[in-house]
């Protein structure tokens, strides 16, 4: 080497913590003579590698396959090794030797997860994309790994504010770094209707747009919020997760919060409208009428569009903060409620709900719906996401077998202010309650974070409410309970926040 290049510290911190960390002698250097071998099958994972580790160090570093093998270089080796029955499902294991990086799993996500490890293994440099006169040594370890929870979840809403695709894909890349596996994009409510659909142009013509947003002392700001994605974007941006092994899943928000819908639709509604595409927040008293077929007939007609788009078997319906004040007055909803011999008008929601997971499950998908749908007659299928009120009552539906994911709201609310929620809080949150019998932890599929944009107006505030409590609820969705320590990850957090610096990502506290 002529040039004097500076020497980089690697270290092992890692988040989320692996199950198993065994430090060894020696490091490995990354040159421009390093090889990445791979199966046909995890072109995609090696290209990825290639891609993050060419941008920062300036290496074009060749992607080869097994065999034939280079025996002079030095090698970062990727494989599914489907014999293996140490590893467990989304599970990997990484060796690095100072002649050898060595990342096997059983599946493809599997290895990208070893991936993104080996990715925190190197120096924060790693995340910029010039930094060139380093040299690039790793320290060696072996690791074995795998998550706790098989939902790893975070959740986005566009409806309240609209931030576009490359703020979608730069929290997709933390998510990926981070291990998470689930993208929930909650895309339409009261305030704005944020997707193309093709059957109803008048959902993105009208319900996309709005006049203003009313301000904590209850003027109108005059600042119009408008945006959604066109059905091309929505492919891109499911593209660009699947590439992160991130699952996205939509979320249309029915019956309730749906201002944004009748204002489009208005004879969706129990009254007729017409209505304006909400200005202000919190619970919006005009629904869609559970009477009217047409109701079923445009959410079916939706949901159909929304089947086709993305690939994700669980479908998000929301559910939640649906008051019946409209539907006790409405004729329609009165002769639903007599046909169908329903007792109350409550039981009007989970009347509509059983509907759409019926249809949805005639089309191969699955219903999710926040924990307002649980009720004894809900279709046992539907999946709950419990965010506020009686723990007690969402235990007893787990108890009878119902899959739950848990959203704390007041743990993993993400816009809630670092005040009420700290960052300890977020970690200490644990997803399966106390008075649980381990029998039933199964139903516990995991864990999601959830920033609502009432007040989250562009990306800085978006990133400065996200991070870094996101990093603590991807430890608690991955690492072994036994495992978790908050000193622990307070020191490994000084690394990563290196890392979002260099990534030009905002934080908060
Ligand atoms: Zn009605």
């Amino acid at each position: 080497m002529t040039l004097k290049k500076e020497r980089s510290i690697s270290e092992i911190s890692i988040i989320p913590e692996p199950v198993k960390i065994i430090p060894e002698d020696g490091e490995f250097i990354l040159t421009n003579k390093t090889v990445i071998l791979t199966d046909a099958q995890l072109k995609k994972n090696a290209e990825f590698l290639k891609k993050i580790l060419t941008q920062a160090t300036g290496f074009n570093l060749p992607i080869k396959e097994i065999p034939p093998r280079d025996k002079d270089s030095n090698v970062i080796i990727l494989k599914v090794n489907d014999n293996n029955k140490k590893l467990k499902p989304e599970g990997y294991s990484l060796h690095i030797s100072p002649t050898e990086i060595n990342i096997s799993a059983i599946t493809p996500a599997g290895v990208f997860y070893g991936i993104q490890t080996l990715l925190q293994i190197l120096p924060p440099e790693i995340e910029s994309s010039n930094a060139t006169n380093l040299v690039w040594a790793i320290l060696c370890v072996k690791i074995e790994d795998y998550p706790r929870f098989p939902w790893r979840g975070f959740m986005l809403d566009e409806s309240r504010h609209f931030f576009g695709k490359d703020v979608v894909k730069k929290l997709l890349d933390q998510m990926a770094r981070l291990k998470f596996n689930k993208f929930h994009w909650h895309l339409t409510d009261d305030q704005g209707w944020r997707i193309e659909i093709k059957k109803y142009p008048l959902l993105t013509e009208i319900g996309s747009k709005r006049k203003g947003t009313i301000t904590p002392q209850n003027r109108l700001d005059g600042i119009p919020v408008s945006g959604f994605y066109s059905q091309n974007d929505l492919k891109e941006i499911i593209d660009y997760a699947a590439e992160r092994f991130i699952t996205i899943i939509p979320e249309i928000d029915v019956p309730g919060h749906t201002t944004a819908f009748i204002a489009s639709y208005p004879e969706l509604s129990c009254t007729g409208g017409p209505f304006e595409v909400s200005t202000h927040f919190g619970i919006h008293r005009e629904v869609l009428c559970i009477g009217k077929e047409k109701t079923f007939q445009v959410v079916q007609d939706i949901f159909d569009e929304i089947i086709e788009i993305f690939p994700s078997e669980i479908i998000h319906t929301g559910g939640d903060e649906t008051p019946t004040r409209r539907w006790k007055r409405c004729p329609d909803c009165q002769t639903r409620l007599n046909k169908e011999g329903l007792e109350k008008l409550g039981d009007l929601q989970v009347y509509f709900t059983n509907r759409i997971a019926d249809y949805l499950s005639s089309q191969g998908c699955r219903l999710m719906g926040w924990n307002e749908i649980l009720n004894e007659k809900l279709s046992k299928n539907a999946v709950c996401q419990y965010w506020f009120g009686q723990i007690l009552e969402v235990i007893d539906h787990i108890r009878n077998g119902r899959d739950v994911i848990m959203s704390e709201m007041t743990a993993v609310y993400l816009n809630y202010p670092y005040k009420i929620t700290p960052l300890i809080k977020t970690y200490q949150y644990d997803p399966i309650p106390n008075d649980l019998e381990e029998k039933y932890h199964q139903y516990i599929l995991g864990i999601e974070a959830c920033l609502w944009a009432e007040f989250v107006k562009d990306r800085k505030r978006l990133e400065w409410q996200v991070f870094p409590r996101l990093i603590a609820v991807a430890e608690t969705g991955w690492t072994p309970k036994k495992k978790k320590n908050f000193n622990s990850f307070e020191k490994r957090l000084d690394s990563y926040l290196k890392r979002l610096e260099i990534s030009g990502i905002n934080y908060g506290q």
